[in-house]
């Protein structure tokens, strides 16, 4: 099992299978291309909560820079 930290975007993304959030985003196509690619690599993903995480973060997913809380998704292997 691994555990991937994710942002507020991509978590519920890749959870519900809704990438309708980035169609708001300024790059679209940037954003979704990289967080299917994501999901492809990483394969079935489960939410496993949120967790705090000390300072600046990558989203593992999108990439994009963040701070404070992460939410974490687990693999089922
Ligand atoms: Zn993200």
């Amino acid at each position: 099992m691994y555990v991937f930290h994710v942002c507020d975007t991509c978590a519920p993304a890749i959870v519900n299978d809704d990438y309708s959030a980035f169609e708001f985003h300024q790059d679209p196509d940037a954003d979704y291309e990289r967080v299917t690619a994501f999901v492809e690599s990483a394969g079935y993903l489960v939410d496993a909560g949120r967790v705090s995480k000390p300072g600046y973060w990558d989203c593992e997913s999108c990439g994009q820079v963040c701070i404070g809380s992460a939410y974490a998704l687990e693999t089922l292997a």
